[in-house]
């Protein structure tokens, strides 16, 4: 077949910038004892309950709000997010473009 097999080009490893990481520490550092009055049952829901129920109440389905960091952080395994064009998510969100319903585009 011949040809060279380029195996280290991880975009991952290529675009990991130090000093850009801002969004993976979220989840699961939550101290004990955050409650949150769900507006829609009424009920005392624990943070981690609603963060592992991806912001849903698990009683009702009332889904409490969600910004687009909150968002990633539910997409993605802590630690493993890197931020690769943290200028420009900055720039979108500044611009509204993922702002209404969370992250709009494909990550
Ligand atoms: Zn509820």
């Amino acid at each position: 077949m011949g040809g060279r097999f380029v195996a280290e080009s991880n975009p991952m490893t290529i675009f990991k910038k130090p000093t850009l990481k801002f969004a993976a520490k979220k989840k699961r550092e939550m101290p004990e004892g955050l409650w949150t009055k769900c507006p829609g049952c009424s009920e005392m829901i624990h943070h981690l309950a609603i963060e592992e129920n991806l912001r849903v109440c698990p009683k009702c389905g009332h889904h409490f709000p969600m910004g687009a960091h909150e968002r990633i952080a539910t997409l993605v395994d802590e630690g493993t997010f890197e931020e690769a064009d943290a200028a420009e998510v900055a720039h979108a969100i500044h611009e509204g473009l993922v702002h209404s319903r969370g992250v709009n585009c494909d990550i």
